[in-house]
């Protein structure tokens, strides 16, 4: 897995283009340490699971894809059945979520019959895992601008946290951009002089360009095209002061400018901007849920009895002990939200409000 030639790379990589252009904004650093087409975090490993950095609720869980899936076919139908219609994952990982929801809908032969599904994934490793799990029967796209031009329903889990943000520093009457700069051969953080903007208290405020540029345009083909689509993500409903870049590596923290390339690299996703691209692109983003919230509306209490009863012993806790994580206050049930777009005249998308 993990080479140290890889790191070395990657590191002269960044020091050689601090070099020759100067400190690197956050969002480029973040964008080259996950996306560099050789060397990028993404681009040559599976991260997931025991032996990988991070582990994300379908890996925990099958009961997670299950819900998704009983959502895709309610939003389908509140939005009249489109027939065909896209149905689209924005990073899938190992393609566990999609298989899930695939496997979940098979009885609903309409939907199925319906549906063609794509998948947004720059990874050429997840990319085989998908194809691996999922057949021939996908088509791939390496952004959403070639997704074909239909109605569509869209799922993203902890596919925003990926996307790079900027971070602009506030310090009494002075803005500055954190950078990646060099100090004695050594990567380093530093905050470069930026023009004015209009925050409020002082610290670290992180907008996300990439993230907004998405969200605009999966609003906009919603509500001109029809469709619906559903974000999961650890973050924040309202934009607010902190800085939340974060790095991990076999499961644990380390340093952001530790190993670049070598560990994932995420920041905390910002609910209200999204709401404000969706938005922005014509459509209408529903009030977010929790994940617990929505997992419970969906009715995940009654699967995980019926799925546990067929169970005995050690398979039993281990499976209910996996679904209650994704519930749980303590756990992924309250950190984790959940935000669903729909067409502005097509709206409330159940379990959510309308607005
Ligand atoms: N949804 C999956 C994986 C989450 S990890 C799960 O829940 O398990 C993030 C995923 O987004 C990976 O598949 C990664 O390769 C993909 N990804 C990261 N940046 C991307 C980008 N800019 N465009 C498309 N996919 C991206």
């Amino acid at each position: 897995m993990a080479s140290a030639a890889v790191e070395a790379d990657m590191k002269e990589l960044i020091k050689s283009i601090i070099e020759t252009e100067g400190p690197l904004p956050m969002d480029r650093y973040m964008a080259l340490c996950l996306g560099h087409p050789k060397l990028g975090y993404y681009m040559n490993r599976d991260p997931f699971g025991a032996l990988g950095d991070f582990t994300t609720a379908p890996e925990i869980s099958q009961i997670f894809g299950e819900m998704i899936g009983i959502w895709c076919v309610a939003a389908w139908e509140a939005i009249g059945s489109p027939d065909p219609f896209l149905l689209v994952e924005l990073g899938p990982g190992r393609g566990t979520l999609m298989q899930d929801v695939l496997r979940t809908t098979s009885r609903m032969a309409e939907f199925q019959a319906a549906a063609r599904v794509h998948m947004v994934e720059t990874s050429p490793v997840l990319r085989k895992l998908q194809q691996e799990k999922l057949g021939e029967t996908v088509t791939w796209h390496d952004s959403i601008e070639s997704l074909p031009q239909e109605p569509m329903i869209f799922v993203a889990n902890e596919f925003f946290d990926a996307l790079p943000v900027r971070q602009i520093v506030k310090r009494g009457n002075a803005f500055f951009e954190r950078c990646v700069g060099l100090q004695d051969g050594l990567l380093t953080l530093v905050d470069v002089p930026a023009p004015r903007f209009n925050f409020e208290s002082d610290g670290v405020q992180e907008i996300s360009p990439v993230s907004h540029a998405i969200a605009m345009e999966l609003g906009a083909r919603i509500q001109a095209l029809g469709g619906a689509g559903l974000v999961i993500d650890y973050g924040h409903l309202k934009t607010g002061v902190g800085d939340t870049v974060q790095a991990l590596k076999n499961h644990k923290p380390c340093g952001i400018l530790e190993f670049p390339g070598e560990s994932d690299l995420t920041a905390h996703v910002d609910f209200d901007a999204l709401d404000y691209g969706f938005t922005q692109g014509g459509a209408a983003a529903l009030p977010p849920m929790t994940q617990g919230a929505f997992l419970k509306a969906m009715g995940l209490e009654q699967r995980l009895t019926a799925l546990a009863t067929k169970l005995e012993g050690k398979a039993q806790t281990d499976f209910t002990a996996g679904a209650r994580r994704l519930v749980d206050d303590k756990e992924m049930g309250q950190l984790f939200k959940v935000i669903a777009v729909a067409q502005a005249q097509r709206q409330p998308v159940y379990p959510f409000e309308g607005t």
